[in-house]
C-alpha cells in the first residue's frame, strides 16, 4: 500500500512531467494561433484596400475587375490565406488561394464599399489544419518524452522511496531475526483481535511459547545456531496456524501466538486452543536444524495459554496471565502446556496489591525492626539480630518471610534494606556509651540489595552518618547470595571487611556451598539453618549434619552458630558437638526494642532499674523504630 507522501510525491512528479512534455505544444499553440489571427486581420485590411482601390476604378461588372482585383489581392495576400470576394448579390466573383475546412479556420471578412455603397465582401481565411497537426505532433512527442520520463521517475525515484519505506516499516514492526511481527505489531494485532472478539463474542487465545534451555544451545553451539533456532521454530509455529493467526517474537526465546474466532463457548474455545498448542508442542519431536556440522537439534517448548472475550481484561493483564500461565507449565517441568485460570489471578492481584501496600507502608513508617537475642555458652547475650516487621495500618503483622522475596523482586527491598541498615546504625550508637557498648548486631542482607552497585557506598555513609564502630555491625548473607558471581562477591565482602565489618553465612546447610567457595570467602561465622536444629534429636541425619558443620566450620577456622534453639537439650547436644553460640525462642524470641533491652538488662544485672540502661533510638522518618520499652 502507497503511504501519502508518496503518493503525493507520485502526483506532483506526474502532473510536472505531463505539463513539462506538453508545454511545447500549448506554447507553439497559443503563439501560432495569435499569430495567425494577426494576419489574418492584417490580410483582410490590407486586401480590402486594395481591392477597394480596383473596384472604384471599374466597378460596374465584376468580371471586368475580377482578374485586376486578382492581381492586386495575390500581391499582398498571404500564401497560406484563402480570400474570397463576394458580391452584393451573394455571388462569390474571386477565390483565391486553396479551400480550407471552415472548422480549423480563422477568418476575418470586411464589407467593399464603392463611393460608400456596399459592393461586396472581401473574406480572408487562414488555415489552421498544418499549425494543428504540427501542435499535435509536437504534443505526442513531449508526452512520448514525458512518459520515458515518468517511468524513469517511477523505476528509480518511487520504487527507492516504496523500499526505504518497507524497511523502515519491516524495522517497526517486524523482528529483522525471524521476519515475525515483533511486539509493537502484536499489541496492535493484540488490540484488534480483543475488539473484534466483543463484537463477535467468540473467543480468542493468547500463547506465550517459550523454549525449554534455549541457553544451552547458546552456550554450547553458538549464537548463530541459537539464531537459526528461532527462525526455524517460528516457521515451525507458522505451519499449524491460519493466516489469520498471529504468530510473533517477542524478544529472546518467547513466542506469543494470538489465535481468534475460538467459537462462544469457553470450553470449547479452551479444547481448541489447546489442541493448538498441543500440535504445536507434538511437532517439537521433529529436531531442527540448526547448523551444518552438528545433528539436528532437539528441544521443547513450554507454552501459557490464556483466553480472552471482549475488553474487560487490558492487553497487558492478558499477556501477564499467559506469562503467568507459562511459568506454571515450566514449573510443571517443561515441555508442556497451562491455561491462565482465576486462582493465579487472584494471586497476581493478591501479590500487586502487597507490592502497592510495601511502598505505602515505606512511605508512612510502618516497619519496625525486631531484636532477637544470640547468646554464648554462658547464656550471655552477644549481641542481636535485628529482624524486620511490617504492621500495615488497620490489619495484621505481615512475616518478611512473605514481603521480603515480593521487596526483592520489585527492587523494593533496596530502600528497605536501607532503611535496616540505617536503623541498626542508629541502635547501635544509642547502645555505644552504655552497658550494650559491646553487643553486636546483624542485619539480614538479600541477593537484591548487596548486588547494587553503590552497596558499599551505602555501607560507609550509615557507618559515618552514625559514627559507629564497624566492628559492632555484622551482615547475614544466605548461600543464594553467594551462589552467583562469586570473584564479585568475594571482592565485595573483603571490601566491607576492610571497614571491620564481619559476615555470617545464613541458613547454612541449605543451599549449595561447595567447600572450595566456602574457603574463598572472607567469613567470621556460620549460622547452622534452624531446620536441622529443630530435628536434631530426632533425626539422626540432622544430627550428623549438624556436627559435621560443626567440625567443617571449626576446621576452617570459622565461628559457628546454630539459630531455632528451643530446648534446653538441643542446645546440650549442640555444646556437645562444640557449638558454643546460640539463637532461638528458648534465648528470647525476635522483639521490639524495648523488650530486648529489658531482657538483655534482667540477664546482665537483674536488679538495675530499667531507666539507666540504654537509650532511646530516635524516630526516623519515613520509618520508625518501635521502641516502647524505654
Ligand atoms: P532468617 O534470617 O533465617 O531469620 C531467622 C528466622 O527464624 C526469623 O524469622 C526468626 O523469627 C526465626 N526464629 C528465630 N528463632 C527461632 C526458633 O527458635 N524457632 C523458630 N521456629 N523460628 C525462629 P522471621 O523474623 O520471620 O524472618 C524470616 C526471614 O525473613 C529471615 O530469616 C530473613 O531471611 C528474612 N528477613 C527478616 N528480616 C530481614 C531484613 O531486614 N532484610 C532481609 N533481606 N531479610 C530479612
Ligand atoms: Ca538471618
Ligand atoms: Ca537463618
Amino acid at each position: 500500500m502507497q503511504q501519502p507522501t508518496e503518493t503525493l510525491v507520485r502526483r506532483l512528479a506526474q502532473a510536472a512531467i505531463i505539463g513539462a512534455s506538453l508545454a511545447p505544444a500549448l506554447v507553439y499553440l497559443a503563439t501560432g494561433y495569435s499569430g495567425a489571427r494577426q494576419l489574418v486581420l492584417d490580410d483582410a485590411n490590407t486586401q480590402r484596400i486594395r481591392a477597394t482601390s480596383v473596384i472604384s476604378q471599374g466597378p460596374d461588372t465584376w468580371m471586368y475587375v475580377s482578374e485586376r482585383l486578382a492581381d492586386q489581392i495575390e500581391q499582398v495576400r498571404h500564401k497560406s490565406s484563402h480570400t474570397e470576394i463576394i458580391d452584393a448579390q451573394g455571388v462569390m466573383v474571386l477565390e483565391l488561394g486553396q479551400e480550407c475546412d471552415t472548422s480549423a479556420c480563422i477568418s476575418e471578412s470586411a464589407p467593399l464599399l464603392d463611393f460608400g455603397k456596399r459592393v461586396g465582401t472581401l473574406t480572408v481565411k487562414f488555415d489552421l489544419t498544418p499549425m494543428l497537426s504540427l501542435a499535435l505532433a509536437i504534443g505526442l512527442g513531449g508526452l512520448a518524452i514525458g512518459i520515458l520520463l515518468l517511468s524513469l521517475l517511477d523505476r528509480h525515484v518511487i520504487r527507492r522511496l516504496e523500499k526505504i519505506r518497507e524497511a523502515n516499516l519491516e524495522l517497526a514492526f517486524y523482528d529483522p531475526l525471524t521476519g515475525l511481527p515483533n511486539r509493537r505489531l502484536l499489541l496492535d494485532r493484540l488490540d484488534h483481535a480483543v475488539v473484534a472478539s466483543k463484537r463477535s463474542g467468540e473467543y480468542g487465545a493468547v500463547m506465550i511459547l517459550d523454549l525449554d534451555n534455549f541457553k544451552v544451545l547458546n552456550d554450547s553451539q553458538g549464537h548463530d545456531a541459537g539464531d537459526r533456532l528461532l527462525i526455524a521454530v517460528g516457521q515451525r509455529i507458522r505451519l499449524f496456524l491460519r493466516q489469520e493467526d498471529t504468530v510473533s517474537r517477542l524478544g529472546g526465546d518467547e513466542f506469543v501466538i494470538i489465535v481468534e474466532s475460538l467459537g462462544g463457548s469457553e470450553t470449547y474455545a479452551a479444547a481448541r486452543a489447546e489442541a493448538v498448542a498441543e500440535k504445536i508442542r507434538r511437532s517439537f519431536v521433529q529436531p531442527f536444524a540448526v547448523s551444518s556440522a552438528a545433528d539436528a537439534y532437539h528441544t521443547t517448548p513450554s507454552i501459557g495459554v490464556t483466553l480472552f472475550r471482549g475488553t474487560d481484561v487490558s492487553i497487558d493483564a492478558l499477556l501477564k496471565q499467559a506469562d503467568v500461565a507459562l511459568y506454571q507449565a515450566k514449573d510443571a517441568g517443561r515441555d508442556s502446556i497451562r491455561f491462565f485460570n482465576p486462582e493465579m489471578q487472584a494471586a497476581i492481584d493478591y501479590r500487586a496489591n502487597l507490592e502497592m501496600a510495601l511502598r505505602k507502608g515505606l512511605e508512612q513508617g510502618e516497619f519496625q525492626l525486631y531484636y532477637q537475642p544470640k547468646v554464648d555458652v554462658d547464656g550471655a547475650i552477644t549481641g542481636a539480630e535485628a529482624l524486620l516487621r511490617w504492621r500495615p495500618r488497620g490489619r495484621p503483622q505481615v512475616s518478611p518471610a512473605h514481603f521480603i522475596p515480593l521487596a526483592e523482586e520489585s527492587g523494593l527491598i533496596v530502600q528497605i534494606g536501607n532503611w535496616v541498615l540505617d536503623t541498626a546504625c542508629a541502635q547501635l550508637k544509642s547502645w555505644e556509651s552504655g552497658p550494650f557498648g559491646h553487643l553486636t548486631i546483624s542485619i539480614n542482607v538479600s541477593t537484591r540489595q548487596f548486588m547494587q552497585d553503590d552497596f558499599v557506598d551505602q555501607i560507609c555513609r550509615s557507618i559515618l552518618k552514625h559514627n559507629i564502630n564497624p566492628a559492632r555491625l555484622q551482615l547475614e548473607l544466605t548461600e543464594s547470595v553467594v551462589a552467583d558471581k562469586i570473584d564479585l562477591i568475594i571482592d565485595r565482602m573483603q571490601r566491607i571487611r576492610r571497614l571491620g565489618i564481619g559476615f555470617s553465612l545464613d541458613d547454612f546447610g541449605t543451599g549449595y556451598s561447595s567447600l572450595t567457595y566456602l574457603k574463598k570467602l572472607p567469613l567470621d561465622l556460620i549460622k547452622i539453618d534452624q531446620s536441622f536444629v529443630r530435628d536434631l534429636m530426632t533425626d539422626p541425619n540432622d544430627a550428623a549434619i549438624v556436627t559435621a558443620i560443626i567440625a567443617m566450620s571449626r576446621s576452617l577456622g570459622f565461628d559457628v552458630i546454630a539459630e531455632g534453639v528451643e530446648t534446653e537439650s538441643q542446645r546440650d547436644f549442640l555444646k556437645e558437638s562444640g557449638c558454643l553460640n546460640y539463637q532461638g525462642y528458648l534465648f528470647g524470641k525476635p522483639m521490639p526494642i524495648g523488650e530486648f533491652v529489658q531482657q538483655a538488662l534482667q540477664r546482665q544485672t537483674p536488679s538495675a532499674p530499667l531507666s539507666t540502661t540504654g537509650k532511646r533510638v530516635q524516630e526516623r522518618r519515613p520509618c520508625t523504630v518501635n521502641d516502647k520499652g524505654l
